[in-house]
């Protein structure tokens, strides 16, 4: 059965310059890897056409997608951390690669939406520079390398003032009004912010994991109006068209593989 891996990073994993403590550095060493393997990058989109049936099962044939997660200013901008120098962002590692390579590439960016709670979680979880924009979003997804994605409005992150959080999980959101706050107030600030002819056409689950009501009952019932056509879990397994649009698979970066050799293992499954 035809099956393809969806991987994600994250470009605030910074806590060294080696492959497990830098998703920057893991990310471009991946990417060597993946052409080496023969395989190609191909996008979200081009990944669900074939999975709704709309595309046949050779144009996913040795095929891998790249999504990353939060959309910080390392997701665009090379930066020069504080503690470890400058990081070259995941969009210009993927030009990089295209131009040094010909071959296309493609990475889908799941942004945190609400501005108030992107600039609470730069304190928390960032290195307080401010670096957590938007200013950046309709540039990435008009470069046709990095499309911007919903990955909540607050991330129902325990820093802020959201009903019922005792610890950092999705299984809170487990009513329409907490669904409407996080998901639809998400949708209708990237429409707005990405700009004209942008469609968000797809949303990845906090922490990975979700509450009954939404996977089951809100993104069913609302998820198509919204303009949504799949939500994404970090169960670590490859795509198939078993799989149900409203919980699609991912591995994780510096997770589910650790260095190139376990991703390469990962990677081989795509090619039985
Ligand atoms: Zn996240």
């Amino acid at each position: 059965m035809m099956q393809v891996p969806i991987l994600t990073y994250h470009a605030n994993n910074i806590t060294g310059m080696d492959y497990h403590s830098n998703d920057h550095i893991a990310l471009a060493a991946d990417l060597k890897l993946i052409q080496q393997m023969g395989l190609q990058v191909i996008s979200l989109e081009q990944m669900m056409k074939w999975h709704s049936g709309q595309a046949p099962d050779t144009s996913v044939e040795n095929s891998v997608v790249l999504t990353c997660d939060d959309g910080t200013d390392f997701d665009f901008h090379d930066l020069d951390h504080p503690d470890y120098g400058p990081q070259s962002s995941f969009l210009n590692i993927l030009k990089n690669h295209q131009s040094n390579t010909g071959e296309n590439v493609h990475i889908t960016n799941f942004v945190i939406v609400s501005p108030q709670a992107r600039l609470v979680l730069d304190d928390i979880c960032l290195v307080g520079k401010g670096w957590w924009n938007d200013s950046w979003w309709s540039t990435a997804q008009n470069s046709g390398i990095m499309h911007i994605a919903n990955h909540s409005w607050d991330h129902n992150h325990a820093a802020f003032d959201n009903p019922n959080i005792t610890d950092d999980s999705f299984h809170h959101i487990d009513t329409k009004p907490l669904c409407e706050h996080q998901i639809r107030q998400a949708q209708d600030y990237l429409l707005k912010q990405v700009g004209k002819d942008y469609q968000a056409s797809f949303f990845a689950y906090p922490y990975g994991n979700y509450s009954h009501y939404l996977r089951h009952e809100y993104l069913p019932k609302y998820g198509f109006e919204l303009g949504l056509q799949a939500a994404f879990t970090t169960e670590p397994k490859h795509v198939t068209k078993l799989n149900q649009i409203w919980s699609m698979p991912r591995y994780v970066c510096n997770n589910d593989w650790k260095k190139p050799s376990q991703l390469q293992r990962i990677l081989t499954q795509t090619m039985d």
